[in-house]
């Protein structure tokens, strides 16, 4: 069943979605060469229970994972590209990094996700992201009232194959609301005109995802995260977006520098 929210409840999921851009832009200024994996976590948790916030992940144990998750990020390195698992491990010079995260606030879920390489970047990687990053737009401007859930996989498949990356429909978008993964389910590609119809009301994260030289995946021992097959170089952009009468709205907007209060510019992530 898919569970339509009024305005109001739409704006229940905008302030977590708000919070969720702002603590992911301060994870995008942490990352650097040399911060290790924990340390973001540890960040992480610290600033999701200040805000009285409750991660989405902990506890999950969902089929596809060797359950419960106890970290609050998704933290996939280089050739991983989903539900890498925080570890012991100090970032190198041009490792790409995505980073994931889903909470609720006051029980409503916001899901986003970004990619970044830090260190100094092979353009090849800075393309990947590009192209995911390109690809969620594309997909987020197709999300009108009135068109198809096709027309937004098609929208994000389309940017795949202009960049000449392949495209697997595992692991793609979803439903979201009271909890982190709810029908519908948004393939990273499809057909145009096809699917069911977006009606105001339908919250969905959409998430491209997409693999240098390969659309197959593997699963480490560690029982969550997910590699290329082929090890090559992954990247992953992620918005939580509602359906609304004038068009989509995007709820998980990472906000600019500028934007931001100094504390946060360049936080000590020691715990
Ligand atoms: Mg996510
Ligand atoms: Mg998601």
């Amino acid at each position: 069943m898919i569970e339509m929210k009024s305005p109001e409840e739409i704006g229940r999921m905008a302030v977590t979605g708000q919070f969720v851009g702002e603590l992911l832009a301060e994870l995008h200024d942490v990352a650097d060469v040399g911060v290790n994996l924990m340390d973001l976590e540890h960040h992480a948790r610290r600033r999701i229970k200040e805000r009285g916030a409750e991660s989405s992940y902990w506890d999950y144990a969902p089929s596809f994972g060797k359950g419960p998750f106890r970290n609050v990020l998704c933290l996939s390195v280089n050739d991983a590209v989903l539900h890498g698992l925080p570890r012991d491990y100090a970032l190198g010079d041009g490792d790409l990094l995505s980073v994931d995260m889903a909470v609720a606030i006051d029980g409503w879920v916001a899901d986003s996700a970004f990619s970044v390489v830090v260190g100094t970047p092979d353009p090849a990687d800075l393309r990947l992201i590009e192209a995911t990053e390109v690809a969620l737009e594309a997909g987020i401007a197709a999300a009108r009232p009135g068109d198809k859930l096709g027309d937004v996989s098609a929208a994000i498949g389309e940017v795949a194959h202009r960049y000449g990356y392949g495209v697997s429909v595992e692991f793609g978008g979803h439903g979201l609301g009271r909890t982190m993964h709810e029908a519908p389910h948004v393939p990273n590609n499809g057909r145009p005109g096809r699917g069911m119809r977006l009606e105001p009301g339908l919250t969905i994260a959409i998430e491209p995802w997409f693999c240098a030289t390969t659309d197959k995946i593997r699963f480490d021992d560690d029982g969550w995260t997910i590699r290329s097959a082929d090890g090559s170089r992954t990247a992953h952009s992620e918005h939580t977006v509602a359906i609304t009468p004038t068009g989509p709205q995007v709820l998980t907007r990472r906000p600019t520098r500028a934007a931001r209060p100094d504390h946060h510019e360049k936080p000590a992530v020691n715990s």
